[in-house]
């Protein structure tokens, strides 16, 4: 029997009162996305990372000081500002999943998408990939690395999301409920979760209505679909600052 597929929203929320800042997710997202080591020269912003944990804090003396743990990474806006300004069409929303995808085979490195970007989720290939001796035997052959000249950012584990769909069809099942991202996959303490946000019957869907879930910079109107959780109001009153903001604090 054929089964009708319809229109997904991917989103994630992070719940950051469970978050250490182990950086579990940092490493499966390199791993998983052929993400090369960064050459001894990158800097803090010339490397690539398209999960990055920051530290931030509560701006308190130090005996009442307070650190919580913030995974940034791509937002997925449902208006997402890097799309409409790139010459090359090399962004777009699909309307099927809610990912905002990046095709390095149209970008030709303007990096007007990284300007446009509120959240700094996106990094710009400086050089070649280049791997340690023996270690390109590790890569993950279902995602091509990009080469110097090209932005980058998370797609949400899209090649997971592919194979999850191939074997759903072939199973005659409908979309994949199994689909999950690496970062999530690694976090030893469950603090992200993935799913259909249009999807009464997820976690995900429920999460991002529960009370203290916010989303970074929503004032903007970007429609990220990457939500936060706490219970700490001072985290959540960090939502309204840029990303550098926060990661200077
Ligand atoms: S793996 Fe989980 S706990 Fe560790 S840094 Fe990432 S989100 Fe935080």
């Amino acid at each position: 029997m054929a089964v009708t597929k319809k229109n997904r929203r991917y989103g994630m929320i992070v719940d950051v009162d469970l978050c250490t800042g182990c950086g579990a997710c940092m490493v499966a997202c390199a791993a998983e996305n052929n993400v090369a080591p960064a050459p001894e020269k990158a800097t803090d912003r010339t490397g690539i990372t398209p999960m990055r944990v920051y530290p931030v804090h509560n701006g308190a003396p130090a005996d009442k000081r307070q650190t919580a743990f913030l995974p940034l990474l791509c937002m997925h806006c449902s208006e997402p500002p890097c799309e409409s300004v790139c010459p090359q069409q090399a962004v777009e929303l699909d309307e099927a999943t809610g990912i905002v995808t990046q095709m390095p085979q149209r970008c030709l490195g303007c990096r007007y998408c990284m300007t446009a970007c509120p959240y700094h989720a996106r990094y710009f290939n400086w050089w070649d990939p280049q791997w340690p001796v023996g270690m390109e035997a590790t890569l993950n052959p279902t995602v091509a690395p990009r080469m110097r000249g090209v932005v980058e950012k998370c797609n949400l584990c899209a090649s997971r999301l592919h194979a999850a769909e191939d074997q759903a069809t072939a199973d005659g099942q409908p979309p994949p409920a199994t689909y999950v991202s690496a970062c999530v996959e690694a976090c030893p303490t469950g603090a992200m979760v993935l799913g259909d946000l249009d999807d009464p019957t997820t976690e995900a869907q429920k999460l991002a209505h529960a009370e203290g879930t916010f989303q970074l910079l929503a004032k903007l109107g970007t429609g990220p679909k990457v939500h936060y959780h706490s219970s700490r109001p001072w985290v959540r009153s960090l939502a309204e600052r840029s990303a550098k903001e926060q990661a200077n604090a």
